[in-house]
């Protein structure tokens, strides 16, 4: 799950690391207010999860608060990288005089925790990557000895901070940002820019914060957080029914058991000619409400044409699924061309089943590539 920046501030906040003073506005006339009771000139800034809000036009300083509403009209509204801006911080504006980068993501590779510190902040940490990799200091932490400071100096050394200033400021910070990143179970806390103002005071100017939504349930007011308006309505509906979906572009409509497998539909129907309308995973069982639950959620989006059902048997048996698949259809009207393919533990049995009693819309395939041409057929 992804936090908005004033969000992730907030979480910042909470665990020490100095952010600038700020209030949340969703009119041009609370964004008066907000500067009103800031007082002095304030950074206007559109709230969307999606990098690059600067360069788009999404961050504008204000002078007062005449100012602040008139940049708040001219934001609000605005789409951003397909992002359209609701939500505005109003923030006390900073005077900068250098704009470094830090960050804290999680390494699969070495299953570590890793510190990313630059002197080039304000630019995309890619770009840095890319033109100067040795400007970037890298650091893993060992996640069973945790953070100890002398790592976090020769993170700073490393990004050749000089400043014994900055480097004591910085080296709090990461601190305090490894214990946030660790206890709200984040899988990426960046900070860019992280500036140092002319009178040599370190602080977090922008926050781009992803929870893992695996660990949401240990985080209770981190789950509150997340913006049901945001989200993808068919998304956003899957997830109050329970039913593990992505939506994707296509017509295709995809009900797999297992994420897996579930991913490989998505490519046989490309490979088939077509383009999947949605990514879909049934999980371990296959009972009729299961299938109820995830056929609703599929068959809300106007996009799809016809339902790709693809189903291996391993401890799920196929004739249960097969079972699920008819009990769902006589709960519900699918008008739709469903095609299923099933394999697997009582295959023959589950086949059997459908072919005996299946309503004419629904096509039973021996082979998942056969049975993604056919859906792809019915979905032209
Ligand atoms: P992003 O473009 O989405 O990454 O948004 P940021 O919050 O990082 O802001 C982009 C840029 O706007 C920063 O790199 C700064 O140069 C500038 N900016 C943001 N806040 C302030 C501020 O308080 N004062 C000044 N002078 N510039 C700011
Ligand atoms: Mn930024």
């Amino acid at each position: 799950m992804d936090l908005y920046e004033y969000q992730g501030k907030e979480l910042f906040r909470r665990f020490g690391i100095p952010v600038s003073e700020g209030r949340l506005a969703t009119s041009p006339q609370e964004a008066r207010v907000a500067a009103e009771e800031l007082a002095g000139p304030v950074v206007v800034k559109a709230q969307v999860l999606t990098g690059g809000r600067g360069k788009a036009g999404g961050i504008k300083l204000a002078d007062d608060a005449t100012d602040a509403e008139r940049k708040a009209r001219d934001i609000l509204g605005r789409d951003i990288r397909g992002h359209v801006v609701r939500k505005l911080w109003i923030e006390q504006a900073s005077d900068i005089a250098k704009e470094y980068y830090l960050s804290v993501t999680f390494d699969r590779g070495a299953k570590k925790p890793l510190f990313m510190l630059t002197t080039e902040g304000g630019i995309e940490i890619e770009q840095v990557a890319e033109e100067n990799p040795d400007a970037l200091a890298r650091l893993h932490i060992d996640p069973l000895e945790g953070f100890q400071p002398y790592q976090g100096r020769r993170l700073i050394y490393g990004a050749r901070i000089d400043d014994p200033n900055e480097q004591k400021q910085i080296l709090s910070i990461v601190e305090k940002l490894y214990r946030c990143f660790v206890e709200c179970d984040a899988m990426l806390c960046e900070i860019n820019p992280l500036i140092v103002t002319p009178a040599g005071e370190v602080r977090a100017l922008d926050s781009k914060f992803t929870v893992d939504d695996s660990a949401l349930f240990r985080h209770p007011e981190i789950a509150e957080m997340r913006d049901v308006e945001a989200a993808d309505p068919q998304e956003r509906f899957a997830r109050e029914k329970g039913v593990t979906y992505v939506k994707l572009d296509g017509e295709v409509g995809i009900l797999g058991n297992g994420a897996g497998l579930s991913m490989s539909t998505v490519d046989v129907v490309v490979v088939a000619g077509g383009r999947p309308s949605n990514f879909c995973d049934l999980g371990g069982g296959g009972d009729a409400q299961g299938v109820v639950d995830a056929l609703e959620v599929i068959t809300s989006d106007e996009q799809v044409r016809s339902i790709f059902f693809n189903i291996f048997g391993g401890i799920t048996r196929c004739d249960e699924v097969a079972r699920g698949v008819l009990t769902a259809l006589e709960q519900m009207q699918i008008e739709l061309p469903i095609v299923v393919r099933l394999d697997g533990t009582n295959a023959d049995e589950g086949r059997k089943l459908l072919a005996e009693v299946a309503p004419p819309n629904l096509h039973v395939e021996p082979t998942m590539l056969e049975a993604a041409q056919r859906a792809v057929e019915l979905a032209a």
